[in-house]
């Protein structure tokens, strides 16, 4: 199949900053949006497990995928011990049955943060970052990985790079919000970057 040469993946999102992270994490191989093919994808993350939607959009995707390309989904997500490791599979939504809207991404990001604000100490404070990853390469050969990531949520937010709760998940190997890193630097430690090398060295495994 030679997975490991330079391969054409249709990544099912709408997400410019995951492109931009799975076109390092998984370089040679580039990554194309569905938008840039003209095609729309909409999704419903509905499920219980990360994999399970990773997978779902995976294949609603290569339904209709143009031939040539494998499909490769994303589902990812932060789960806090103090909420019962939620939001977890609801990250996206989270705060939107309470505020009736959709929240942006500060409006989540403050909200996570009030929400722990009666917790000072980093131990009470744990979470983790999850990354579920679904590629087909056929209809036939399908491949799931699911990683993730310590940490704890910061106090305040802080840094400007990445997306969503980078401000406010500090890695606990590192011991600074993912937002701090430089962005190749956030790719050695994120559920992303994990799940993304995971993934290849399965395919080298199978090759
Ligand atoms: P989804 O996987 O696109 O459904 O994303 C779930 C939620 O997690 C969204 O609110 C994203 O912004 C957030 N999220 C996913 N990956 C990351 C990441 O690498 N850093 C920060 N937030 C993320």
């Amino acid at each position: 199949m030679g997975i490991l040469r330079s391969m054409k993946i249709l990544l099912a999102s709408n997400n410019g900053h995951k492109r931009e992270e799975f076109s390092r994490t998984l370089a040679p191989h580039t990554i194309t949006l569905p938008g840039e093919l003209g095609i729309t994808f909409d999704f419903e993350e509905d499920k219980e497990t990360f994999t399970e939607n990773a997978l779902g959009k995976a294949l609603a995707l290569a339904a209709i995928a143009p031939a040539g390309y494998m499909v490769l989904a994303d589902d990812s997500g932060l789960c806090v011990d103090a909420l019962g490791g939620g939001p977890g599979v609801r990250t996206a939504r989270y705060g939107q049955q309470a505020s009736g809207s959709l929240l942006d991404t500060g409006e989540r990001n403050q909200l996570l943060l009030k929400n722990l604000s009666h917790l000072s100490k980093r131990e009470e404070r744990r979470a983790h970052f999850v990354c579920a990853l679904a590629l087909v390469v056929a209809p036939h050969r399908i491949y799931t990985v699911c990683e993730s990531v310590d940490g704890f949520i910061a106090l305040e937010a802080s840094g400007s790079g990445g997306f969503g709760y980078d401000p406010i998940f500090i890695v606990e190997e590192v011991g600074a919000p993912m937002a701090t890193l430089p962005e190749g630097e956030k790719d050695r430690y994120s559920h992303r970057g994990v799940a993304s090398r995971r993934l290849i060295t399965l395919l080298k495994e199978f090759e």
